[in-house]
């Protein structure tokens, strides 16, 4: 693929656009986002572009030999290096600063990728920041990170910092069909959009059917206001082991809300095309006839203050009746009124 056809992120496309138009080309670069994958993908992309022998600096033609071998991992120029262990060893940033001082192989350039850049630390980010701070022309180190935080500033100060922004649903789904899923497969394991798309294709297709079944059930509980209870003593059991419980509770969330966003489609045009859970219209039907548009919206709002918040890492319990109490009848009209 090139850069053309990359989903998603088009004002990071537009900057790495501008960059090779013009042909200045940042020596260090920052590629910060939720999705380590999706970002692997630019960064490639864009050494294709760099390396291409056709596209003359605006784009990967996809075909030449460069573009090939460098799909294949094969490009001498073009290195992907990844932390071995916790961190980055000291060794392992010496021979990349060894090899970036020779002239490249092939083309103009040595383009260095380096996951999750938040993983070098102070010994073996010091001798790269000599790197960084003395840069050759023919070198473009791009750092990938989940963490930009956790980077050093005194890295971060001489790269330029590109902010990746998550894939929409839909985003998700394209990336999945572009990768080989089959587009009904893709719109429901959409559903399961929690930010890095390699999870959601290594995927057990079972487990997460499961998962999406047992939310229905949830969901249908909550608005019946039938065993409520159980709901709750659920996730109270749950939050025993906090870390666990805060990323089961965030998938929850998030899997409601899509549930109520498709309920909410249905409400307003029953015929309409755009259902992510398409397969079980008859059930969302169901469920939307246990509520109504004003609720679904409040619900929706409160599902997305929940999210905001459980970043935020307030207290599980609080989050928990939170959650509960938002789905208490007149918790809508209540709110409303404040
Ligand atoms: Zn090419």
């Amino acid at each position: 693929m090139s850069l053309a056809e990359l989903i998603g992120n088009t004002r990071v496309k537009a900057t790495l656009n501008g960059y090779l138009r013009n042909e200045r080309v940042p020596s260090s670069l920052i590629f910060a986002g939720s999705d380590p994958y999706h970002q692997l993908l630019f960064a490639l992309n864009f050494a294709k572009a760099l390396a291409c022998l056709k596209g003359g600096m605006v784009d990967a033609c996809d075909r030449c030999r460069h573009c090939l071998a460098i799909d294949r991992g094969l490009f001498p120029d073009v290195q992907v290096l990844a932390p071995d262990g916790q961190f980055y060893r000291k060794a392992q940033m010496d021979e990349l600063i060894a090899t970036a001082c020779q002239r490249p192989m092939k083309g103009e350039r040595r383009v260095f990728i380096l996951k999750e850049a938040q993983r070098l630390n102070e010994a073996s980010a010091n001798s790269f920041l000599k790197t960084l701070e003395e840069p050759l022309a023919s070198n473009v180190f791009i750092l990938l990170t989940s963490n930009l935080a956790l980077i050093l500033p005194t890295i971060q100060s001489r790269c330029q910092i590109l902010k990746f922004m998550p894939l929409s649903n839909l985003e998700v789904k394209q990336e999945l069909q572009r990768r080989g899923v089959d587009p009904g497969k893709a719109r429901l394991m959409a559903f399961f959009n929690v930010g890095n798309t390699e999870d959601l294709v290594a995927a057990d297709w079972g487990e997460m059917e499961e998962k999406r079944q047992a939310m229905f059930s949830i969901l249908e509980r909550l608005l019946r206001q039938s065993a409520v209870e159980d709901v709750l003593l659920d996730l109270y059991d749950r939050s025993r082991v906090r870390e666990t419980f805060i990323a089961y509770f965030r998938e929850m969330v998030n899997l409601i809300s899509v549930l109520l966003r498709d309920i909410m489609v249905l409400m307003v045009d029953a015929e309409s095309g755009t259902l992510i859970n398409s397969d079980s219209k008859e059930k969302l039907m169901e469920l939307a006839a246990l509520t109504d548009i004003d609720t679904t919206f409040f619900l929706i709002r409160k599902m997305e203050f929940l999210l905001r918040d459980i970043r935020r890492n307030l207290n599980a319990r609080v989050l928990i009746l939170e959650f509960i109490n938002s789905y208490a009848p007149g918790a809508a009209a209540a709110s409303a009124g404040e």
